[in-house]
C-alpha cells in the first residue's frame, strides 16, 4: 500500500511535533493566500493632473484610494494578468470578508 508508510510515520509523530508541523502548513498557506486589493475608476482626473496623491495605475486606467472596490486572494483570484475572469464574474467578495475560501478557515470565519 502507498500510503502505509506515511501513516506508520504519523503514528509515531509525537503531539507537540505535529502541531509544530501544522503551524509551519498554516503560517505557508497564509503567506499563500495573501490580499490582492481591486479597484475601479475612481472618476477624478488623475492623468489630466488632478493628482490627489495615492494614485493607482490599474494598467487599463488610473485610480486612488476612493475607487477600492474589495480585496480578492493574489492565489485564488488573480494569474500572471492580474484578477481573473472567474474571480470577476462568480466571486462574491465583500470588504471585511475573507479574500477566499482558504483565508475563511484560516480567518476562522464561517
Ligand atoms: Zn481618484
Ligand atoms: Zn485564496
Ligand atoms: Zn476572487
Amino acid at each position: 500500500m502507498v500510503t502505509g508508510k506515511r501513516d506508520d510515520m504519523n503514528a509515531t509523530e509525537r503531539p507537540e511535533d505535529a502541531l509544530r508541523r501544522y503551524a509551519g502548513i498554516l503560517v505557508r498557506l497564509g503567506r499563500l493566500h495573501r490580499p490582492y486589493r481591486v479597484y475601479q475608476e475612481c472618476g477624478h482626473a488623475h492623468a489630466d493632473g488632478e493628482d490627489r496623491g495615492g494614485v493607482i495605475d490599474c494598467g487599463d486606467f488610473v485610480t486612488c484610494e476612493e475607487g477600492f472596490l474589495y480585496s480578492a486572494c493574489r492565489e485564488c483570484c488573480t494569474d500572471a494578468g492580474g484578477q481573473t475572469e472567474a474571480c470577476a464574474d462568480g466571486h462574491r467578495h465583500q470588504i471585511g470578508g475573507s479574500i477566499c475560501p482558504t483565508a475563511a478557515i484560516l480567518d476562522e470565519t464561517p
